[in-house]
């Protein structure tokens, strides 16, 4: 992986005049709305009509081992800037009410697969999961355990939110074998985290690494936000100094996307203090500098990790796959989700459940399975996908690679996205994307532009002819 910028940015206080110029050619670019490519095809495919009956058909036919998702939707308020699907009550009642139901899913698909169907992977996304009592969380994952077996090496991850996770959450999570920890910063500077309606020090986040590092976590991830409104490159440059310092194995940065016609709650904040793409494309290279200079390892886009952490080795070696960086595509299991707004993914297709609670609980019942729209994948689906995972994962793709996976010739294959990108002011002539002698490389420059890459190979998105889903903030 290589981390150096061809052309680095001009930075506040880091100095370096002439990269505006770069960023400058390709802010059109910049400020195209694509998808963020967590899955292939993307939500925006999915279309209702998915059955209880059909997705029970797909769980039986799992052969290998499977990744679990299990997504509490609760908090105890809502972020403005947030747009996951949460809950946000402070009433416990009906987040108690919610693990009841969850174990009720968990074990009617566990019932639909086969006997020898196992788990090596599990991780827990909201919302917030430490919303819930170290008590709670205790019964949950034992009513998961009781449905499925997992392997004794399995990978088990948390997203914790530290203004809520206590030293007892922690002590229950080590004790329910999590062996990764996520943790949500977004940003440290106090103006920033007043406009977004998040206010946690940085003491409250350090006391959380450290206490997860006391107990014996595998790993530790933070969680950080560009693009937010308020933030400058001195707010952000501040932040990245405590970030740096508790030295997390995994850091990831996304971009906040500020969509209020889709994200009610996203109106409270003033549009005027929200950075433009000009700014955003500063934001994102500051923290990425500090990261580099810190000695992080660049893993695809939006990611670091320290040099002995698995996933900059596996970036070394080109084997990073999407599941390794919190995406829902897996790389040697199929991914089943559960809880409201979750998205399965297996080899038939993408399913996703119901994402209200009232829905959920009718589905479950009735002794359904609580699904509501999909998109089945078809041969060219899982092409693309493939094109576009790698270049996601390793900035590169290479056409033989995926010649022998699918049996196809690349240059014949896509010759009408190749066309595209080797027009006069394509992506290739604007040194966005180079050919190689095997394949089709990002610009180290234009990381940022991955995705707008990954789009010329997105048929799905180009043929529906709909705006596609705009690329959104962590949660
Ligand atoms: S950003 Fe995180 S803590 Fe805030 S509302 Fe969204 S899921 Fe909850």
């Amino acid at each position: 992986m290589r981390t150096c910028l061809k052309a680095p940015p001009i930075l506040t206080g880091f100095g370096n005049g002439d990269v505006e110029v770069v960023e400058d050619r390709w802010l059109d670019e910049a400020a195209r709305t694509v998808p963020r490519y967590t899955s292939y095809p993307t939500a925006h495919a999915f279309v209702p009509g998915f059955t209880s009956e059909v997705y029970a058909d797909w769980l039986a036919r799992i052969e290998g081992p499977i990744a679990l998702y299990v997504h509490i939707p609760f908090c105890i308020e809502r972020c403005a800037y947030c747009a996951c699907n949460v809950i946000a009550t402070k009433h416990r009642d009906a987040a108690s009410a919610y693990l009841k139901l969850l174990g009720r899913e968990v074990l009617a698909v566990s019932e639909r697969l086969k006997k020898k169907v196992c788990v090596t992977r599990m991780h827990w996304g909201g919302g917030t999961p430490t919303y819930y009592t170290p008590a709670e969380l205790r019964l949950a994952v034992q009513a998961i355990r009781g449905s499925f077996e997992f392997t004794e090496d399995a990978e088990i991850s948390i997203e914790a939110d530290p203004r809520v996770t206590t030293i007892e959450h922690l002590r229950m999570l080590r004790r329910l074998k999590f062996n990764r920890l996520s943790i949500g910063v977004q940003d440290f500077a106090p103006a920033v985290q007043a406009m977004i309606g998040r206010i946690q020090s940085a003491e409250t986040t350090r006391r959380v690494v450290r206490n997860a590092r006391a107990l014996g976590f595998d790993s530790v991830n933070l969680d950080l936000v560009y693009g937010l409104p308020l933030q400058t490159e001195r707010r952000i440059a501040q932040t990245m100094e405590p970030v740096v310092e508790m030295r997390p194995d995994r850091i990831a940065i996304y971009g906040y996307a500020h969509l209020p016609e889709r994200v009610p709650n996203q109106r409270k904040i003033d549009p005027a203090t929200v950075p433009g793409v000009r700014l955003r494309r500063r934001l994102e290279e500051v923290a990425r500098k500090r990261l580099v200079e810190a000695g992080y390892v660049e893993v695809g886009l939006d990611h670091f990790a320290l040099p002995t952490d698995p996933l900059a080795k596996a970036a070394k070696q080109r084997s990073v796959h999407r599941d390794f960086m919190g995406y829902t595509t897996s790389r040697d299991s199929t991914l089943v989700a559960v809880g409201v707004s979750s998205i399965s993914e297996l080899p038939q297709g993408l399913i996703q459940n119901v994402k209200k609670l009232s829905a959920y609980e009718r589905a479950l019942d009735r002794g359904e399975l609580p699904v509501e729209k999909g998109c089945r994948t078809n041969a060219d689906d899982l092409i693309r996908r493939h094109v576009i995972q790698r270049l996601m994962c390793d900035l590169e793709v290479r056409y033989e690679e995926v010649e022998r996976a699918h049996a196809i010739r690349f240059e014949e294959y896509f010759k009408e996205e190749l066309r595209e990108l080797r027009v006069p002011d394509g992506l290739i002539a604007r040194e966005i994307a180079r050919e190689t002698p095997v394949g089709l490389t990002v610009e180290p420059a234009a990381r940022s532009l991955v995705r707008n890459v990954c789009y010329v190979f997105d048929r799905r998105a180009r043929q529906s002819g709909d705006p596609p889903a705009g690329m959104s903030s962590a949660g």
